[in-house]
């Protein structure tokens, strides 16, 4: 979730009148390859099986599952896909036909992670709430693993909302480790699933070349996003760090990844693991980050070390048509 204006605000005063710029550590590990940039990347994709607010018959999650995990594989992207397991029960009963989707997730070798229950939000319901959703989050996403010799690593908190308290974290924090999981962080967050609402409402009205307008304006969007966050990493940590992306499991994101993955191999992209990118000691920097906002880890690391705020200007701003669409 992007940052509000009124959040941002806030968050500008606060980092103005921080601590001042404290540089993090350098990696050794050499940043450029044949004289040419050499940037890697995990991809993350949330709210699975998938997430659409026009296309949700068995057939339209089908489609968008072949198309999405079709074109991941195409580009030998080690992608881990986020699950809310709550979408795989119709009527109180679990649907086998959404268990396949996730099925076609682990034959093709990718990994899943556990993205609560319910998308539970931290900053709106109870811990002991939250815990449950995270505990009743991975029952089929674990016998589906299994069923690869597999289990999950990996959590992802819903609207990238951690907690409003050092105590809550640690309280979610420790629940996370005692069943083997890691805190999945972003570093590229982006608006993706405004354009996927206005990219769906176009298909919905068949309207095939507003569609084609909408996805063209996503890849261009996205393209300087990663521009930004890139500029980010070296201000905040001193150099370029293997990122994290953030992308949902939309018909926009099935159909255009082809086109997301072309744009971050022209960047210098390599795809890595969400394991191997957070290899890189930039992950092990503190995060005392407790505000109301999702923001990327990246500004995590910033707010707690006291960066200025000049580090946070520029953040690309999604087409306002594209935000009215959306609001439709
Ligand atoms: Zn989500």
């Amino acid at each position: 979730m992007r940052l509000t204006r009124a959040i941002a605000a806030t968050w500008a005063t606060t980092l103005v009148f921080g601590l001042g710029h404290a540089a993090m550590p350098v990696d050794s590990e050499a940043s450029s390859w044949g004289g040419e940039v050499r940037r890697r990347v995990a991809i993350t994709i949330d709210d699975l099986p998938t997430v659409s607010r026009n296309f949700t018959s068995a057939a339209d999650r089908d489609r968008l599952t072949t198309t999405l995990v079709g074109a991941v594989v195409r580009h030998h992207v080690p992608a881990i896909g986020f699950v809310n397991e709550g979408k795989l029960y119709r009527g109180g009963t679990l649907d086998e036909r959404d268990v396949d989707l996730l099925r076609q997730w682990t034959r093709a070798g990718l990994e899943l992670g556990n993205h609560t229950y319910s998308h539970a939000d931290l900053h709106t319901v109870d811990a002991d709430t939250y815990l449950n959703d995270i505990a009743r989050g991975d029952n089929v996403t674990r016998r589906v693993m299994a069923e690869v010799g597999r289990t999950p690593h990996f959590f992802r908190h819903p609207f990238l909302h951690t907690g409003r308290a050092l105590a809550v974290r640690a309280r979610v924090d420790s629940l996370l480790a005692g069943r083997g999981y890691r805190v999945a962080p972003v570093t590229i967050d982006n608006s993706d699933y405004l354009f996927a609402a206005a990219y769906d409402d176009a298909l919905a009205r068949r309207d095939s070349a507003e569609a084609k307008r909408v996805a063209t304006q996503y890849v261009a969007y996205m393209d300087t996003v990663f521009g930004f966050d890139e500029a980010q990493s070296r201000t905040i940590v001193g150099r370029e760090i293997p990122q994290v992306l953030l992308i949902h499991a939309s018909f926009l994101n099935a159909q255009m990844f082809d086109a997301l993955a072309k744009m971050m191999e022209r960047r210098g992209y390599a795809f890595a693991s969400l394991e191997e990118v957070l290899s890189d000691s930039a992950y092990k920097s503190a995060d005392t980050y407790v505000g109301p906002a999702g923001i990327t880890w990246l500004h995590r690391w910033a707010l707690t070390r006291g960066m200025p705020g000049a580090t946070f200007a520029g953040e690309p701003e999604v087409p306002p048509d594209i935000m009215a669409h959306a609001a439709r």
